[in-house]
């Protein structure tokens, strides 16, 4: 199976580009069946900007971060940890371990 090379017109600047026949055989081989939206020097500012955008859309959306309620070793007061309190290391809440690494420099 050969490609030809075919004009389209990028969605962002309007610009007409080629699709070449080795755009064409690399889309292929990836499953795109879509032509591209954009030119390529769109398509590697937009990719510069955002990693992921466009085509590949495996979800990457685990930005909730549980937190774990937990008490303060120092001072007592009920906080939040991203991490969950195993009982053997003492647990800080925010003021309190800044303090302490503040402290102690290391
Ligand atoms: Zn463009
Ligand atoms: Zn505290």
């Amino acid at each position: 199976m050969s490609y030809q090379e075919r004009p389209l017109t990028c969605q962002d600047c309007a610009q007409s580009f080629s699709f070449t026949a080795e755009d064409q055989a690399f889309f292929a081989e990836k499953g795109y069946t879509n032509d591209p939206k954009r030119c390529p020097s769109c398509r590697l500012a937009r990719r510069n900007r955002r990693p992921t955008d466009g085509f590949g859309s495996q979800g990457q959306s685990r930005a909730e971060r549980q937190l774990y309620p937990a008490v303060c070793a120092q001072c007592g007061k009920g906080t939040q940890v991203p991490f969950q309190p195993s009982g053997t290391r003492p647990v800080y809440c925010s003021d309190c371990y800044s303090r302490r690494t503040a402290y102690s420099g290391r």
